[in-house]
C-alpha cells in the first residue's frame, strides 16, 4: 500500500494575514441620484422605493416621465430595465 501524502494546501502566515485583513469598502453614491454614499449600489431602502416607482409606471399609476424626473440618473435606467 503506497504511502499517501497527507499534504493539504497549507495556510501560510501570509495567507492568513491576507484573509484577516479587511479592505475598507469603497463607498459610492447611491444609484438613485440622491447623493448618499453607500457600500453597495443603493442606500438602504432606496432600491425598494425605486422598484415601487417602476411598478407604478408599469401599472399606469405614474408616467415614465415622472419616474425620470424623480430619478434623473442615467445609471438607474439599467436598473429599471432589470426590474420585474
Ligand atoms: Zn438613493
Amino acid at each position: 500500500m503506497p504511502a499517501t501524502t497527507k499534504d493539504k494546501p497549507k495556510m501560510t502566515e501570509e495567507t492568513k494575514a491576507k484573509l484577516r485583513e479587511k479592505k475598507p469598502k469603497e463607498k459610492k453614491p447611491c444609484v438613485c441620484g440622491c447623493g448618499t454614499l453607500t457600500g453597495g449600489s443603493w442606500a438602504p431602502g432606496h432600491d425598494a422605493r425605486f422598484y415601487a416607482a417602476v411598478k407604478k409606471v408599469r401599472s399606469g399609476d405614474m408616467t415614465a416621465a415622472d419616474l425620470s424626473k424623480q430619478y434623473p440618473s442615467d445609471t438607474i435606467k439599467n436598473f429599471s430595465e432589470r426590474a420585474h
